[in-house]
Formats: structure tokens, sequence, C-alpha cells
């Protein structure tokens, strides 16, 4: 778990451009901060604030501020759409027949060794880099042809930067319900991507064999992803009448928000929405390790309401979020890179349209 002040030096030490020329490979520059953007210890302007800070160009940062545009178009489609994301958005899954997991990526089986390399890391850490999850969810849509809302939620409960919008709708992506057409990938690519060698498997076929025969063998099994989140224990509330009451969750546990003023800060994990996105001990444990950071945090285990009447009348402050949207009390709003640019927007595209301009405006003023 890192700090604020240790995210920012690896930022500021960060090369944009080299980014661009290498964040497809495995090895590529990457920055990680995924796991602290999902958690809302950070976000997306404070990133590009920082950006701006150490004088970068818009033409230098462009490949990177294009990945955390998709981030935020990722959140403004969940605000629009809610639970609808749950559901195949502009056509259906051509490639599914089944619902499901293959047991072979729960297992780390896939036969592919890349991409079991990848699970493997995965499990141990929490982390995976983007083209690994492109191969995986590729595999676990159309080569075993599955449905891909619960390998989504296989996925997302071992990934430390889970955030339900970016996983559902990458999936989608990947899936051709949310894109124009299936993403497809073989195994000269994967090898290209990963620097492994492996030949003659059932993906070093052309494009257009692969999906031509049957599902593979190895990912014949699919099975239900079953996983319930170990919550920790509710501690009893210190309790200060006089003061307002914050509220943290699993997708707000930033350190700064409203950091000097006096209040009764909790993080609220409500079982409920742990029912629906189940998260393994290790993600749990991220999120938990986060929250001890931050001063004077206790922890509340049941609902908002269950909160609510511990509360008795204090005045609730809270960061607007799709999944606070039944907490009563006074929204801070949220923040994207650009929040004039706002609007259920069709495809990725049609947002970068609008964003663009502004971006270039932005970068050009410092
Ligand atoms: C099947 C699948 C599932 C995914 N699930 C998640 C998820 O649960 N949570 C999540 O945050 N991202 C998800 N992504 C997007 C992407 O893979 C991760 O954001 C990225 O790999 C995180 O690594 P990083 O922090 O090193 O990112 P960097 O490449 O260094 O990018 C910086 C930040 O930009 C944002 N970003 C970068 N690429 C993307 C992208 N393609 N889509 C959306 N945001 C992006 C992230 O916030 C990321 O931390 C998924 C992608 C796929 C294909």
């Amino acid at each position: 778990m890192k700090t604020i002040t240790e995210i920012e030096a690896e930022l500021r030490a960060f090369d944009p451009m080299k980014y661009g020329r290498s964040r497809n490979f495995l090895n590529g520059s990457v920055t990680a901060l995924g796991p602290y953007i999902s958690r809302g210890i950070i976000d997306t302007r404070w990133v590009m604030d920082l950006l701006l800070e150490q004088g970068w160009s818009y033409h230098q940062a462009k490949p990177f501020l294009q990945q955390l545009a998709w981030r935020d178009f990722y959140q403004l489609v969940w605000q629009h759409k809610g639970d609808a994301i749950n559901q195949d958005i502009r056509q259906e899954q051509v490639t599914a027949q089944r619902e499901g997991v293959p047991a072979a990526l729960l297992g780390a089986s896939t036969g592919i060794d890349a991409i079991d390399e990848g699970l493997r890391n995965l499990f141990e850490t929490g982390l995976m880099h983007n083209h690994l999850r492109l191969y995986t969810a590729f595999l676990a849509c159309h080569m075993a042809r599955s449905h891909w809302r619960e390998s989504a939620r296989f996925l997302y409960a071992h990934l430390l930067d889970g955030d339900w919008a970016s996983n559902a709708l990458s999936w989608q992506w990947v899936a051709g319900t949310f894109s124009s057409k299936p993403y497809v990938a073989n195994q000269e690519n994967i090898n290209h991507y990963t620097s492994s060698h492996q030949r003659q498997t059932y993906l070093d076929k052309a494009y257009e064999e692969l999906l031509e025969e049957g599902i593979p063998t190895v990912l014949a099994e699919v099975r239900p992803f079953d996983l319930k989140t170990e919550l920790p224990a509710s501690e009893p509330l210190q309790w200060n009448a006089n003061l307002p009451l914050l509220v943290y969750n699993y997708y707000h546990l930033s350190p700064t928000w409203r950091c000097d003023q006096a209040a009764n800060r909790v993080l609220l994990l409500e079982p409920e929405h742990f029912e629906k996105y189940p998260v393994s001990s290790k993600v749990l444990s991220f999120a938990l390790d986060a929250a001890a950071l931050i001063p004077g945090l206790q922890t509340f285990v049941g609902s908002f309401n269950q909160l609510k009447q511990v509360a008795q009348g204090s005045t609730i402050m809270y960061r607007e979020h799709v999944l606070a949207r039944h907490y009563q009390g006074e929204p801070d709003p949220r923040r994207l890179m650009i929040d004039e640019v706002q609007g259920d927007f069709r495809s990725f595209f049609a947002y970068w349209k609008r964003l663009e301009p502004k971006l270039m405006k932005t970068f050009s003023k410092r």
C-alpha cells in the first residue's frame, strides 16, 4: 500500500511518451495506478493536474490522457445506465452459448502459457496487465463461448483495481456487445506482446480460422462463479453527536477528502453490495489497508439505513457514486478530468470528440 506522497513521487518520474510506446507490452511502462484510482484514493483529475504541473505538453501526454479518459467514460456510462450495464448494451453476444466461468480460468489451466501465468499472478498479487485481461476475456467469451457476465464477476473479484464500470464495460467491449465487433487475438499476437514463444496451440491460427471449430476441450467445462466476501466485524462506533458523519465506502477511500474537517468518519461496508459484487480476501485487505491510512476512520458493517440510525440526525456527507444512490445526505460531486463534459455517450469516440478540445485547452493554459 503506497501513501499519496509515494504515488505522487512515482507519477512525477513517469514519462507518458514512454507509456505511449510501450503500454501494450507486458513489460511496458504502465503506472499501476489502477488500485488507487478504483478505490477512490486518487482520481483522474488529480493525475491530470500532476501531468500539467510536470510540464508535459498535450501531445506528449495524449496517449496516457486517452486511457484515463476511458476510465471517465466508463464511469459516465455507469452513471447514466446504472444496472443496465449488467445486460448486453448494444447487441447480444453472438458467441454466447452458455453462462458460467470456464473452469480453466479458475484453475489457470487454459493451456495458453501467457494467460495461465497471468491468472496465477492475478491470484497471487491482484494485478493483471490490460492486454492479458483482453486475452482472458476473449478466451472466455469467444473460445469458450460463455456469456461475459459471470467471468467478469470472477475477474473483478480478484483485481485490486476492480471497478464494476471499467470491468463490465471492458468485458462488453471484448464480447462485442458494447463495440462494433468482437475482440479477437491469436497466438501470434499473444506471443508478440507477452514475449512468449508458444506454438501449436488452439489459438495458433489465422484470425478468420479461430472460431471455425467447436469449443476447445480444455475450455469445455464452465462453472457458476461463487464467492462469499469475508467482511470484517463491525466495531462499536465512537460517536460525537455534535459532528457530521462522513461516509466512506469501497469506492471512496480518499484520505484527502474533507481532511481538515472535524467529523465522525465511517467506512460503510454493506453486505448486500458484496453479495452482488464479491471480492477475494486479498482484494478486500487492500481496501482495508487503504482505509487504515485515513485518520479516525471506523468500520461499520451493515446497511446505510442502519448507519443512519446510529448517526441520529447528524449531517451526513458522502461522495456521489452510482452505488451510493440510496444514501441520504449531502453528496459531494464526483470529479472527472473535465467535469463539464457530461452525458450519455454512445461510444468512447463520441466522448473523446467532446473531451479532446477541452483537454487541449487545459494543457495550452499551463
Ligand atoms: C476484461 C477487462 C477488465 C478490466 N477491468 C478493470 C477493472 O475492474 N478496473 C479498472 O480500473 N480497469 C479495468 N480494466 C481496464 C484496464 O485493464 C486497467 O485499468 C489497467 O490495466 C490498469 O493498469 P494501470 O493502472 O497500470 O493502467 P495504466 O495503463 O497505467 O493507466 C492509468 C489509468 O488509466 C485508466 N485506464 C487505463 N486503461 C484503461 C482502460 N482500458 N479502461 C479503463 N480505464 C483505463 C485506469 O484507471 C488506469 O489505472 C479492464 C480491462 C479489461 C480488458
